[in-house]
């Protein structure tokens, strides 16, 4: 098998808007060059929208992929040779929950699993740090997303380096050699899991500082949304530099031909969702999923069966 995502970055997603307009962008515009040194100012904008400012095509387009990935994920599940991994990382109130509830809304859950990753438990914390990533991959013939994951030991644990003291590591210095390694375990993990047949699809929503203040002061003054601001994402948003700097650095050592990442423009929601679902189901498309073939005699079988079954 060879090596590599089954994904066509050449693949466009169109958008019809009207009989003269239509909207198109590649999956490629989003995705991180393996081995580039990108700038996330400079190459990626988080209001990118592929030219278009109305969200109702939008809409309707991300409706007929939300349906298309049920179709998809039906097949994955019959077929049951591949998984698919999905990393969602970001900063917050980019909108990861909602994508994850909007994209996935047409999914079976049996064949899904979301796991979201907060700070590490105790017993997280006596093991390694991939540790309980390995316990919530997903099977062949299922799809499992981790809502933050195994990154976060580049992105939170490098701003707040104090919290690597909790990790009871080996004594050594923390300096960037120590990151590139951290970068190289994780490319090797994804890896290993392409090797065996589990696909990895990660995808980095990219919010503007801008964009970030609108969601707070609007999680602040709409009571029915007061639960979903906490004063500790207010408190991290100082450090929004530090942040956009470890992501960065991510995203350049991690985008490799076998798991790329992609950039999602996310101040609009409704563009991100659209990119996201096209994404998903460029890969599930890619991967030629078949429903398991009847042979002749477990027709015949099936025939018997049925006649004793309408006999009884
Ligand atoms: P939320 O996703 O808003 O529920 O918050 C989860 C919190 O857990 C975030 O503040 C993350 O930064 C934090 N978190 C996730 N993984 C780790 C990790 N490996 N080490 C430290 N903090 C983490
Ligand atoms: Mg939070």
């Amino acid at each position: 098998m060879k090596l590599k995502l089954h994904l066509d970055p050449d693949r466009k997603v169109s958008l019809k808007v009207s009989k003269q307009h239509k909207v198109e962008f590649r999956l490629r515009q989003l995705m991180v060059p393996p081995g580039k040194k990108i700038s996330l100012k400079r190459d990626y904008s988080p209001g990118f929208t592929g030219g278009y400012h109305d969200k109702t095509a939008a809409v309707e387009q991300l409706a007929a992929n939300v349906e298309r990935l049920a179709e998809l994920q039906e097949r994955l599940y019959a077929d049951d040779r591949y998984g698919l991994l999905i990393v969602f990382q970001a900063m917050d109130a980019a909108g990861k929950d909602g994508a994850i509830k909007h994209v996935m809304s047409g999914v079976n859950p049996q064949g899904c699993r979301v796991t979201s990753f907060k700070v590490p438990s105790a017993e997280e914390l006596d093991h390694d740090y991939l540790w309980r990533a390995s316990r919530a991959l997903p099977g062949r013939g299922t799809i499992g997303i981790f809502n933050r994951s195994y990154y976060e030991e580049t992105l939170v644990v490098r701003v707040h380096s104090e919290l690597l003291a909790k990790q009871k590591l080996p004594p050594g210095d923390v300096d960037e050699d120590f990151w590139r390694r951290r970068f190289k375990e994780m490319n090797n993990f994804e890896k290993y899991l392409v090797h065996n047949g589990i696909f990895v699809l990660k995808f980095f929503l990219n919010l503007s500082k801008s964009e970030q203040r609108k969601r707070f002061l609007a999680r602040i003054e709409e009571p029915e949304k007061n639960w979903k601001f906490s004063t500790a994402d207010y408190r991290e948003r100082a450090y929004w530099n530090d942040y956009q700097a470890a992501y960065e650095d991510m995203l350049r050592h991690t985008s490799t031909e076998v798991a790329p990442w992609f950039v999602i423009p996310a101040d609009n929601k409704w563009f991100s969702r659209l990119a996201i679902s096209a994404a998903i189901c460029a890969v599930l498309e890619s991967l030629d999923l078949k429903f398991p073939e009847v042979s002749k005699e477990r027709r015949r079988e099936l025939q018997e069966i049925q006649k004793a079954l309408e006999g009884e």
